[in-house]
């Protein structure tokens, strides 16, 4: 590790404290020099990229403007069950799925939008109505 420990957990503190900013990376290193912190931009960009690795930060894509980052809810994302409600018997299926995090993840990455996940409910037939 090339950096100081101290500077990934200020940073991912100010993430965990401001869940729902968006901020950019020069963003970020004014508000940390406004705590005191003085980290160099390389190293900011280095702590988010790890933090990105690591799923607990998203960077937020816009088009023609810079990288913004929000903290991402690795609790929301263990709740990646959507609910298959069976439109004839009314039955519901809580389903776990992967591809749906990851589905969640994308849409989130490229519009900024963020699924409520866990309240997905996707209608059909089950399988014994399905007979
Ligand atoms: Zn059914």
């Amino acid at each position: 590790m090339n950096y100081n420990t101290a500077h990934y957990t200020a940073i991912l503190e100010y993430f965990r404290n401001n869940r729902d900013t968006i901020i950019s990376a020069a963003k970020l290193r004014i508000v940390l020099k406004d705590y005191g912190i003085n980290v160099s931009r390389a190293t900011i960009y280095r702590i988010l990229d790890r933090l990105s690795d690591e799923e607990k930060i998203v960077k937020v894509q816009q088009l023609g403007k810079e990288t913004y980052y929000k903290y991402y809810d690795s609790q929301k994302k263990n709740r990646n069950a959507i609910l298959l409600r069976c439109k004839k018997c009314g039955k519901v299926i809580q389903h776990k799925n992967t591809i749906f995090g990851e589905l969640c993840k994308e849409l989130f990455e490229k519009t900024g939008f963020d699924v409520d996940k866990g309240n997905q409910v996707i209608y059909g037939c089950c399988k014994n109505c399905n007979k």
